[in-house]
Parts: structure tokens; sequence; C-alpha cells
């Protein structure tokens, strides 16, 4: 099969990843083998890629927002047979057993796998996931609307979650890319407002067209008090700016893996009143499911860009510089 293979993490601008003829990988007991259809960009694809997370699998093929088919289920996972369309993402498996586990918080587990990082990935043509982490997917949408949904889309929603957010809440959304831009769509479901503060000209119009109370820039702060907000970008700034914008008793929920760094900021004025920061870890599969049925109910659809296997530099690449609206999905 074809996949896209990473040997030495690089800069992107490099074109650290090379597309190889490999073996199929054989699926082990509680696990299958899938034929990828479609396998989303996310944010931290580009951390890999680029070395800012040390790597654990040496080399890796990356992509862990993968649309699929199951095409061969190994020894011992239940009523899987074959031919079922199911999504994986970045939680590909935890030992169960791990404190944080046992308190039903999977997301933080001591032992976890996470897909296209310590295990191979979906920026290939086939694939091995874990039965029982596999996110059943609905048969009558197109594999490059689903695949964005299964980061993106999850740990978004459960940044909503973290931040505490009830309907008819203030909320504000600081970065949007491929995650916020269906987060928002979840906001309005749940009949908040929603404050998009934002660099760049294509991704503010792109929030005032999925329903926007009001848009600024990337560190602008927003009109009215905030009853929490979500970030989004990897800049400790901008998480600055967002807990600068909150009344009290209001959170900032952090969705990044990588932040540059926090400055140094004054506490009687930012976090004083009970305010909190946190961060967003990973997901649960309980997250991946509802999020996923959420999305179907209310119909949730992601701006993509559509890029061939061959061209899994370039998508990076186009993430990595903002290049596009929403997301980046790559086609084996
Ligand atoms: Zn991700
Ligand atoms: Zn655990």
């Amino acid at each position: 099969m074809r996949a896209a293979v990473l040997h030495h993490p690089a800069p992107i601008a490099s074109h650290p990843l090379a597309i190889e003829d490999v073996p199929v990988p054989e699926p082990g007991p509680g696990q299958v083998l899938l034929k990828v259809e479609a396998c989303a960009v996310c944010r931290t694809d580009l951390h890999i890629t680029a070395g800012e997370l040390k790597p654990l699998h040496d080399p890796i093929t990356p992509g862990h927002q993968i649309v699929a088919r199951v095409e061969k289920p190994g020894a011992e996972v239940g009523s899987i047979r074959g031919g079922e369309r199911v999504g994986v993402s970045w939680l590909g498996g935890v030992d169960g057993s791990c404190p944080l586990c046992r308190k039903n918080r999977e997301n933080l587990c001591d032992h976890p796998t996470y897909t296209g990082y310590s295990v191979n990935g979906g920026y290939a043509e086939y694939a091995v996931a874990r039965a029982d982490f596999l996110i059943p997917l609905p048969e009558d949408k197109p594999a490059t609307d689903l695949a964005p949904l299964l980061c993106a889309g999850i740990i978004g929603f459960r940044s909503l979650r973290v931040a505490e957010i009830a309907a008819g809440d203030r909320v504000g959304l600081f970065g949007f890319g491929a995650s916020a831009h269906l987060a928002i769509d979840v906001l309005k479901s749940w009949n908040c407002e929603v404050y998009v503060s934002t660099r760049g000209a294509s991704h503010q119009k792109l929030a005032r067209e999925l329903g926007a109370t009001w848009v600024g820039d990337a560190t602008e702060r927003p009109p009215v008090e905030l009853d929490s907000a979500v970030t989004f970008a990897p800049s400790g700034d901008v998480v600055l700016a967002a807990l600068a914008s909150l009344r009290k008793g209001g959170i900032v929920a952090i969705n990044a893996i990588h932040l540059d760094r926090i400055p140094q900021f004054d506490y009687d004025s930012l976090l004083w009143g009970e305010r909190q920061l946190r961060s967003v870890a990973n997901m649960t599969r309980q997250d991946g499911r509802d999020f996923v049925a959420l999305a179907a109910q209310i119909g949730i659809r992601p701006r993509t860009t559509v890029f061939a296997l061959d061209q899994v530099n370039e998508a990076l690449a186009a993430v990595a510089n903002d290049a596009i609206d929403g997301a980046a999905v790559v086609i084996p």
C-alpha cells in the first residue's frame, strides 16, 4: 500500500513526509484493518511532523481523523464482521487500569495510544485500529464531510464542555480554523451569542457567514463581557486576551496541544473573581460518539479543501499557513 511516512521531523515547508510503498498491516487481537476513505489534517499533525512534539515512534505515518471501512476484523473484536463504516480519532487506546481511567477520565490515561503519533495513522491506504475505540459513522455523508469532525470537531466540542458553556451564554472563540468553525454550529444550536476574535480577513468573513454576533482581530476584546471563551490559536497572547474578556466566574478553555508560552499577567485584574484557565487534553470515546451524533442531528457540514495523498505535504503547509478556510482533507 501507499503511505505517507515521516522519518525525520523537519519544518513543514521542507516537505518532511515521503510517499512510500509499505506492507499492508495485519490486525492483531482486538484490532481491525481499515480501508481509509479520507483523513483530515489536524494542527497536531504539524507539531508531530515539524518535531515540536517529540517523536514516539520512528518512522511514523501521521493522520488521526480517519474515515474508513472495516476491511478485515482481527480476533476478539465482538460483533464487528467487516464492512462497517467507522471513524478513528486521536485517542487510539487507553490502558483502562490507571488511576485516571478508573476515574472515568480516559482522556488523561497514563498509558495512551495516539493515532498517527504512537501508532501509524491515516495518511495511507490502510490502517489498523483498536476495535473498541472506533466511532460509528453514518452511511449517508461523504467521507470528506465526516473526517474533519473526528478531531477538530470532537476536541472543539470537548472544549465547549470544559468551558462549561450553558444555553444562551455569551461565548468567545479566539482563532477560527478547523475546530472553531465546527464549534460555532454547536453554539448556535444552543442559542449562544458567539464573539469571534481571529487573524485573517478570510477567517473573519467565514465567522460572519456562520453566524457570529461580532468579529474582531486576533487579540481584540469583544464589546461585551463573556461567560466563557475557547482559544484555538497556539499563542499565549491570545489566551490572555481571552482571559481579559471574561466576566467574573468565567472560564477560558485552551484548545491547543502546544503554546508558544504564557506571558506574565496581572492576577488582580485577570484571574481574581474565580475566573479559571483550563487546558483541554485529548478526548474520551464518549465525547467522540456524542459529538458525531449531534453533528448528524444538527447537520454540521465542514468547509473542506481536498488533497490527494501525493499532496499531503502541501495539505499540511496549507494548514500551517492558514491558507485555507475550514479543514484540509487527504484522500488516499
Ligand atoms: Zn487532532
Ligand atoms: Zn489509563
